[in-house]
């Protein structure tokens, strides 16, 4: 059924607790957590409990918990205190784009000057 746990995915494994992360924000529905790999000084990844494999596909299933997902974003941003300088919201969205875990997920990106280009 569409949202189900996958047993073959990683931040579903994470959701259950199944893999250790460095929680720094979670509600009902959603989950926020530290990347493994920083990009920047703030790399935090804020996904939804439910699983879908990208965010078009949880936009498409549920758009308030897509809607959702976006203010988390900025809560940690906030919370990261990075919302004044200015943060990065990306959602890779298929291998073509560089999406290598295929639950939806939004990096949180900050914490230092961010050059301007495709990403
Ligand atoms: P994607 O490339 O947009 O799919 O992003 C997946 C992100 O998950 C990458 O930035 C990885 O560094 C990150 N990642 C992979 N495994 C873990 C983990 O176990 N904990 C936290 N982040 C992870």
């Amino acid at each position: 059924m569409s949202g189900e746990p996958q047993s073959d995915c990683l931040f579903c494994k994470i959701v259950a607790g199944e893999i250790p992360a460095t929680v720094v924000r979670q509600n009902e529905r959603t989950i926020a957590f530290r990347d493994i790999s920083p990009q920047a000084p703030t790399h935090i990844l804020v996904i939804p409990k439910a699983h879908y494999p990208n965010a078009a596909a949880l936009a498409a299933a549920e758009p308030a918990l897509a809607a959702e997902l976006l203010v988390e974003a900025g809560e940690v941003a906030a919370d990261e205190k990075i919302d004044q300088a200015g943060y990065r919201l990306i959602f890779n969205t298929g291998a073509g784009a560089g999406q290598t875990v295929f639950h939806a997920h939004v990096h949180v990106l900050g914490g230092t000057p961010l050059r301007e280009g495709l990403v």
